[in-house]
C-alpha cells in the first residue's frame, strides 16, 4: 500500500528526532512492502521565520490532504527566543492549537508504559510497580473547560473570573466510541474518569459512556472519580488499561502518568479525529537546550510513528515490529543521555535511530 504522510519537523530537536522516525518508517516500508510518501510542512517557529505566522492555510490544506501527520515538536526557548515577543496568537504554540482545531482532533491518546529496562527511572517503589504497567490515557481534546466561554468581570469593586465547562452528548459519545474501540485492541478494560458526585457535565459523561459500553460487551467498564484516579495512578498503576476522560482531567492525569514512567523522551502521543486520520507527535517539547547536538532521544517520536501505523493505517504487525525493536535496543543496553544509567552504552540521536532500524 502507499501512504501519504505529512511531516512537520518543527523547531528545536524536532528535525533531528523526526529524521530518525522517517528512517524507521522507511525500513518498515522495505520490510513489509509499503510505500510511504512524505510532504514536508512548516508549523510553529520555522513557519514564523518564513511566513510571519505559525500556521498557514497551505499547511492546513496539505495536512488535510494527507493520510496522517507525523510531527516533531514546536516552540523555542520561551525566555530568549524572539518568537515569544510576538502577541500570543502569533507564537509557535498558536500554530499547534490552530492545526488541532482545523483537523478536528478531539481524541488525544497518551500511552504510559514502563519498560523493564528503565525501571530504575520510575519514582514509585519496586513493590508497588510489581510487573510494571501499560496504560493508554484517552483525553477529550476540543471541549470542556478549556474551550468554554470565559470572562472576568468587576461588580461593586469585586473582580470575578468565570470559566464554563460544557459538554454535549455527541462530543461525549464520539470520544467514548474511540475509547472502547481502542480498549478492544488492548486488554479490554476501560476506566472512565469523571467527577459525577459534583458536576453535571460528569453525570452526562457517565451516562453516555455507560450507554456506549452496551455496544462493546467484551470490554469491562469501570467508573472512577478523578481524585481517586490521581491517587490510584501512584498507588497501583498496573490496574489500568484504558483511561477515558474529559479535557482538563486528562491534561492533569496524563502528565502524572508520564511522570511515573520516569522518562519523557520515551512517551509518544496521537491526536485523532472521527476518521482514521491522526496527528502523531512525542509528548515532550522542542528541548531547545539540546537542539542540534545529536543528544535528543528519538524514541518518543519513533513510537509515535508506530502509533500512526496502528491507528491510522491499521498496520498492527508493523507497529509491533517497531515497538519490539525499541525494546530490544534497550535490552541491549543502548541509551541516550536522558535515560542513561550505569553499565549502559551512551549513544546519540542518529545512532539510536540506526540501532532501532537494524532490529526491525
Ligand atoms: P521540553 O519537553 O522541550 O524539555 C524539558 C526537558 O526535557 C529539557 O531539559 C529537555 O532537554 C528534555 N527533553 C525533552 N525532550 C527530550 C528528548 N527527546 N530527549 C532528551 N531530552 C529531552 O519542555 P520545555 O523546555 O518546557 O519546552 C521547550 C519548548 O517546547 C517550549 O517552547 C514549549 O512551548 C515547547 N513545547 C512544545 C510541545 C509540542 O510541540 N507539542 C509540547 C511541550 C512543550
Amino acid at each position: 500500500m502507499n501512504y501519504n504522510v505529512a511531516v512537520i519537523k518543527g523547531d528545536g530537536i524536532g528535525p533531528e528526532i523526526v529524521d530518525e522516525a522517517l528512517k524507521v518508517m522507511n525500513k518498515v516500508g522495505e520490510k513489509f512492502h509499503h510505500t510511504f510518501s512524505y510532504t514536508d510542512l512548516l508549523l510553529g517557529g520555522v513557519s514564523i521565520d518564513v511566513h510571519g505566522v505559525p500556521l498557514t492555510d497551505e499547511t492546513v490544506l496539505a495536512a488535510k490532504a494527507a493520510d496522517a501527520v507525523l510531527m516533531g515538536s514546536i516552540g523555542g526557548d520561551t525566555n530568549t527566543s524572539p518568537w515569544y515577543k510576538l502577541p500570543a496568537n502569533l507564537r509557535p504554540e498558536a500554530g499547534l492549537l490552530g492545526i488541532r482545531k482545523e483537523l478536528n482532533l478531539f481524541a488525544n491518546l497518551r500511552p504510559a508504559y514502563l519498560y523493564e529496562e528503565l525501571k530504575a527511572a520510575c519514582p514509585i517503589k519496586d513493590e508497588i510497580i510489581g510487573s510494571g504497567f501499560d496504560m493508554m490515557i484517552i483525553r477529550e481534546l476540543t471541549g470542556g473547560l478549556y474551550f468554554g466561554e470565559r470572562k472576568t468581570i468587576e461588580e461593586n469593586g469585586v473582580t470575578t473570573a468565570i470559566d464554563t465547562l460544557t459538554y454535549t452528548e455527541p462530543e461525549i459519545r464520539r470520544i467514548a466510541i474511540r475509547g472502547f474501540e481502542i480498549a478492544m485492541k488492548r486488554k479490554k478494560k476501560l476506566t472512565s474518569v469523571d467527577k459525577a458526585n459534583v458536576l453535571d457535565s460528569s453525570r452526562l459523561w457517565r451516562k453516555i459512556v455507560t450507554e456506549v459500553s452496551k455496544d462493546y460487551p467484551e470490554v469491562t467498564l469501570e467508573h472512577m472519580l478523578v481524585d481517586n484516579c490521581a491517587m490510584q495512578l501512584v498507588r497501583d498503576p498496573g490496574q489500568f488499561d484504558v483511561i477515558l476522560t474529559e479535557n482538563m482531567f486528562g491534561d492533569i492525569l496524563s502528565d502524572e502518568a508520564s511522570m511515573v514512567t520516569g522518562s519523557i523522551g520515551m512517551l509518544s502521543s496521537a491526536s485523532l479525529n472521527d476518521t482514521k486520520f491522526g496527528l502523531y507527535e512525542p509528548s515532550h517539547g522542542s528541548a531547545p537546550d539540546i537542539a542540534g547536538e545529536d543528544k535528543a532521544n528519538p524514541i518518543a517520536t519513533i513510537l509515535s510513528a508506530a502509533m500512526m501505523l496502528r491507528y491510522s493505517f491499521d498496520l498492527d504487525q508493523e507497529a509491533q515490529a517497531v515497538e519490539m525493536a525499541v525494546q530490544k535496543v534497550l535490552k541491549d543496553g543502548y541509551r541516550t543521555g536522558d535515560i542513561m544509567s550505569q553499565g549502559c552504552t551512551l549513544v546519540g540521536t542518529k545512532k539510536m535511530g540506526d540501532l532501532i532500524v537494524d532490529r526491525i
